[in-house]
């Protein structure tokens, strides 16, 4: 594939242009911690009760829904969004990957599992609005990225040509899925958290971070 042929940038949002790390505190510390406190019961248990009920979501719609999680504890995720956005990042030069995608006249469409309202305080604190000609959750789909269901969504809603699409993505169910439905050319991301090792997603062309995407470099051969 050469440059002058891709048409569309399918790009994940967490894990790939903002850091995981947030998420991972958001979920994994910052929940449970307010749940302990509410439930006056330590951290450990707490984190060990909310884990639990977490797993069992895991690859649902529900497991990203602040609503569906508000309700499950008891506790106002919202509020618990607002307090946290601070530490929500973009990752280096993710920016300047953008625009230069922009130059290219090529369309940039997210594609997130990650619920509107969070997805409005994630966009609006890192100031990325402006780069996406789409941008589509999965919760207006009722599906998550790793179902068929979503990428049968997605052609309902966009159109776009697969050979001339590219999808980058750090989930390795969910790139699973995007090559099940049709996409061919897909990234993953070696380092979706900065505070963690490294993953290795066998099977696709990888990178480290989304900032070192070749641009000129011929794409597939
Ligand atoms: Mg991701």
């Amino acid at each position: 594939m050469k440059w002058n042929s891709i048409e569309t940038f399918f790009l994940d949002m967490d894990g790939t242009i903002l850091d995981l790390s947030y998420d991972n505190y958001f979920w994994h510390q910052h929940i449970p911690h307010i749940y302990a406190q509410k439930n006056n019961i330590s951290f450990e248990k707490a984190k060990l009760e909310f884990e639990e009920k977490y797993k069992k979501k895991k690859n649902t719609i529900q497991w990203y829904s602040l609503n569906f999680w508000s309700e499950e504890l008891g506790i106002n995720l919202d509020t618990e969004l607002i307090k946290t956005k601070h530490k929500i990042k973009v990752f280096p030069k993710v920016p300047e990957f953008l625009d230069q995608l922009k130059k290219r006249k090529i369309k940039i469409i997210l594609l997130t599992n990650c619920p509107r309202k969070m997805l409005n305080v994630k966009i609006t604190q890192t100031k990325l609005w402006g780069y996406f000609s789409n941008i589509i959750s999965s919760e207006d789909f009722g599906y998550a990225k790793e179902t068929d269901e979503f990428w049968q969504f997605l052609e309902k809603e966009i159109f776009y040509n697969k050979d001339k699409a590219i999808f980058i993505d750090d989930s390795e169910n969910v790139l699973k899925y995007s090559y099940k439905n049709g996409l061919k050319n897909i990234i993953s991301i070696n380092y979706p958290d900065s505070n963690r090792e490294k993953q290795e997603i066998q099977g696709y062309r990888s990178l480290d971070s989304i900032s070192l995407f070749e641009f000129e470099k011929k794409f597939i051969d």
